[in-house]
């Protein structure tokens, strides 16, 4: 066989390649990708759909798997499962499980390792960028997570591109993931499935939105007002309020279907009576629909960096009241319930622990040998 680059088994191009090289029959690699990516049956069992020769020479035919499993925890509340894994190149990243009482599986995965958003609420945006995640990357959490929930007689139903990283800042490695998960002959996913959100980076939104109008999509507003939107998102200072609005009005044209806002509940920073006339404000002439978000905070309550500003959730009577307020105004409302709350699930979370747990234990071992 001719000297070449090692392809993952995710690469579009690595089994046709493989097939023109050993000759086999093309209904192969259909069987093989039935096998492993819609009934998540392993790789092992997969092989086997494929000639002697090629499971013999495996590791010259593909690169090896991108990503390791370092640690799993599991939520004792509430079905929420977050897995670490390892790059090849070392880096660490997050995927949650999600497990819905009526049955649905989602998986929540993580496009970059860091985030240059830096948002003063999330655990990523607090540790320094690392690189964008390749598509191969985004679909080996995916895979991994269909084979974990197979076990347990369940299905993977649902894709959300919420983890570590802004989608936007690695829009073609997202977009290729979503045209192998929605495609009949790999993952085979509904469109109406997956949801990508982000911060709102306008011109690649309004390119993503259309060449995936039917990919839901989430804004992560957070505030209407720009003077507490910057405070919460740096990156918003990019993008006034006005300007991001308008991109949404753009958006809708090429969608039928309402986008989510995604708005955290802080207490006395997003909360009071001007921040929810500015919301009703943003929403009006748009076809959006309200996502409440209860903070989970990082561990304690979180400070603002050159704001004399510090997060914390906002009570519950306030969070119900907001929303009252907003469904008086017309507007289609849904308080979200966070899983994951005891395992650390917001995203960055976890790997943060873990790089804290791997500092304090270099420093004992520094302070043992001193
Ligand atoms: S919330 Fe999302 S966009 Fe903001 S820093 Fe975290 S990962 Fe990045």
């Amino acid at each position: 066989m001719n000297q070449r680059i090692l392809r993952s088994i995710h690469d579009v191009c690595a089994l046709e390649h493989v097939r023109q090289e050993f000759g086999f029959n093309p209904e192969c690699i259909r069987s093989f990708r039935n096998a492993y990516y819609k009934r998540a049956e392993g790789l092992e069992a997969a092989k086997h759909f494929l000639p002697a020769e090629v499971r013999d020479r495996w590791d010259d035919c593909f690169a090896p798997a991108e990503l390791e499993v370092v640690s799993r925890v599991d939520s004792s509340r509430d079905g929420a499962t977050k897995l670490v894994f390892r790059t090849r190149s070392e880096l660490l990243l997050e995927t949650v499980v999600l497990r819905i009482l009526s049955g649905r599986t989602s998986v929540c995965v993580s496009s970059q390792v860091g985030c240059a958003a830096r948002c003063a609420f999330c655990a990523t945006g607090q540790m320094k960028m690392a690189r964008s995640l390749q598509p191969s990357e985004i679909l080996a959490q995916v895979q991994a997570v269909s084979e974990l929930v197979r076990a347990e007689n369940r299905r993977l139903r649902n894709v959300v591109f919420m983890g570590m990283g802004e989608p936007m800042h690695n829009r073609s490695a997202v977009t290729q993931a979503i045209r192998q998960l929605i495609d009949p002959k790999w993952f085979n996913l509904s469109e109406n499935h997956i949801l990508v959100s982000t911060v709102g980076i306008v011109d690649e939104l309004i390119e993503f939105a259309r060449e995936m109008p039917k990919i839901n999509l989430a804004l992560s507003l957070h505030a209407a007002r720009q003077e507490v939107r910057e405070l919460l998102i740096p990156l918003a200072k990019h993008t006034p309020v006005v300007e991001l609005k308008r991109s949404l009005r753009e958006i809708e044209q090429c969608r039928g279907r309402p986008i989510m806002l995604e708005y955290l509940m802080l207490d006395a920073v997003n909360d009071g009576e001007e921040d929810l006339a500015a919301l009703v404000d943003f929403c009006a002439d748009l076809e959006v629909h309200v996502n409440l978000i209860p903070f989970n905070p990082i561990q304690a309550p979180v400070g603002v960096r050159g704001a004399e500003l510090t997060l914390r959730p906002s009570t519950k009577a306030r969070i119900a009241d907001f929303s009252a307020r907003l469904k008086a105004k017309g507007l289609r409302v849904t308080t979200r319930v966070s899983l994951g709350g005891d395992i650390a699930a917001a995203c960055g979370q976890l790997v943060r622990e873990h790089d804290l747990a791997h500092v304090r234990k270099a420093a004992r071992s520094a302070a043992e040998r001193a």
